[in-house]
């Protein structure tokens, strides 16, 4: 039987009598039925963050809140295999990449939230005032409150556990929801949660769709205080505005159309696998994925044949099998959508050196998600193509013949989260990276990431910066109290 997968409100797993399908992408099986929740169990969730707020889980200091995240760490450990196969069966995605890259980090974001907030400190000043009265200014960290956690199908518990764990760690209570295409690993947190016996109402798991469904009665909902978002840069501009009026707090990590840029000089096999890793991996549909490739005219009739041939040498298969490079689309609309840009690329009058198409398998993987791993050339650089993202795996590979044209090139987009440069110049790389439009720059490397280091992007890309101290700035308010320590000298005093 289909896997009822429920909410999470006040510490208890509750049902909705609205459920929808939840797909198996790789063949459009029915693999849970999921509860949909009203504005009323969004109510309820709210409530049960703000009890939770006054009760015991307010008063836990920063280290009991730690061992909490630790101990959901290890809930996470002990149920590894089952997190592997939620996310494998709502995605579609390989188990080699549940088991080494998704589950791994969602334990990971707990665990180093946990040390964050241990380990964090506040400002101390001591003041001299010209009349030389003296005070102490000190700042005390406090958290927002009711955080609303919202978060894509894309990298779901990876993604879902990088909101929940700081927002916790600083002593919000936490309204969450997964995408509606991946619920199952949120659920199984929620379960990790209660049975260490979470705080009740601290961390709520909703199920459901965004506009018109759950995520809106979430951002509207007027007791909240801060919206933590990550999805399309549509949907977060629809949040601020819903958020506006009551001026909610906002982290926003958002669209991408990011630029790699080869220039003659690369280590020529390693840019060719670096942008075989950034446009293809979990299928391009990473935000941080490579959809513009600019590669110096030198070497560009070179890279694109080197590139074709490991595009098409790329294994399209099922999730457990080890020779699997690629898997399916997260759904049927999404699949449409990245078919609607192939289209759109003959018409724009792209070059389609490889892909193109839906693959037919010629077995029950024709009802799943699929699409072929697509490489064009050819598109002017404002062909809509080339300025709105696919989010897909698919890139348009172009020629450039200066550095500065290089330059201009990749930073001429509304979007601006992250690039990747590849190059043996140190000189270059560091003349060249700081000028990028974006919030990310990776020279020689892609996806390699430090949770210390701040994560977010420019223009449609987001707002705010998330990881180490920035994540301790956005989900706590800080104090700043003066206290006076000492009066004004009198004349004659020594
Ligand atoms: P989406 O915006 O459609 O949905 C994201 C989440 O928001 C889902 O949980 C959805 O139910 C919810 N939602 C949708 N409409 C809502 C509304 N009106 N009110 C409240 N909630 C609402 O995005 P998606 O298709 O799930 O994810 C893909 C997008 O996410 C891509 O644009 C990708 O670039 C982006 N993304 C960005 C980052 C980043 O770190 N910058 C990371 C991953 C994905």
């Amino acid at each position: 039987m289909a896997q009822r997968i429920q909410h999470y409100i006040g510490g208890r797993f509750v049902d909705s009598a609205r459920q929808f399908a939840n797909l198996n992408p790789v063949d459009g099986t029915v693999v849970g039925q999921v509860c949909e929740a009203s504005a009323a169990e969004v109510d309820q969730a709210v409530q049960a963050a703000k009890a939770a707020l006054q009760g015991d889980w307010g008063r836990c200091s920063p280290a009991q809140r730690a061992d909490w995240l630790e101990k959901l760490a290890a809930g996470i450990e002990q149920r590894f295999e089952a997190f592997v196969q939620a996310e494998v069966l709502d995605t579609g995605r390989t188990v080699r990449q549940a088991r080494t890259l998704d589950v791994p980090r969602a334990i990971a974001n707990f665990r180093f939230f946990a040390n964050l907030v241990r380990q964090a400190h506040t400002e101390c000043f001591e003041t001299i005032a010209a009349d030389g009265s003296r005070a102490l200014n000190y700042t005390v960290r406090k958290p927002l409150g009711v955080v609303v956690a919202i978060s894509p199908w894309n990298l779901p518990i990876l993604l879902f556990s990088w909101k929940v764990a700081p927002a916790l760690a600083l002593g919000n209570a936490v309204v969450s929801k997964p995408s509606e295409e991946t619920p199952s690993s949120a659920f199984l947190l929620a379960q990790v949660a209660h049975d260490i016996g979470f705080p009740a109402g601290a961390f709520n798991v909703l199920q459901g769709f965004g506009g018109d469904s759950a995520g809106q009665a979430m951002i509207s909902h007027p007791d909240i205080d801060a919206v933590t978002f990550t999805g399309a840069s549509a949907t977060g501009a629809h949040i601020m505005k819903t958020v506006a009026d009551g001026v909610k707090d906002v982290s926003f990590e958002l669209g991408g159309k990011n630029a790699a840029i080869v220039f003659e000089d690369a280590d020529f096999d390693a840019a060719v696998d670096g942008v075989v890793q950034s446009t293809f991996t979990n299928s391009g549909q990473v935000c941080l994925c490579s959809e513009r490739v600019l590669v110096q005219r030198s070497i560009y009739e070179r890279f694109v044949a080197a590139l074709k041939a490991r595009t098409e040498a790329l294994v399209l298969g099922r999730p457990d099998d080890p020779a699997t490079d690629i898997g399916p689309m997260i759904s049927k609309k999404h699949q449409a959508k990245v078919v609607s840009y192939f289209e759109l690329a003959r018409q724009e009058g792209a070059t389609v050196v490889t892909g193109g198409d839906v693959p037919v398998f010629g077995d029950d993987r024709d009802q799943g998600f699929w699409v072929r791993p697509t490489i064009w050339t050819g598109l002017p650089d404002d062909a809509r193509c080339l300025r709105e993202e696919v989010f897909g795996p698919v890139c348009h590979v172009a020629p450039f013949d200066t550095e500065a044209q290089a330059i201009a090139r990749a930073n001429d987009s509304d979007y601006g989260l992250a690039t990747a440069i590849w190059t043996r110049d140190l000189s270059r790389a560091h003349r060249v990276s700081p000028q990028m439009r974006s919030g990310l720059v990776w020279v020689n490397t892609w996806y390699l990431r430090d949770l210390r280091t701040p994560f977010g992007g420019v223009r449609r890309s987001g707002i705010g910066r998330e990881g180490g101290r920035h994540s301790l700035d956005f989900y706590s308010e800080v104090t700043n109290i003066c206290i006076k320590i000492q009066d004004a000298p009198s004349t004659g005093d020594h």
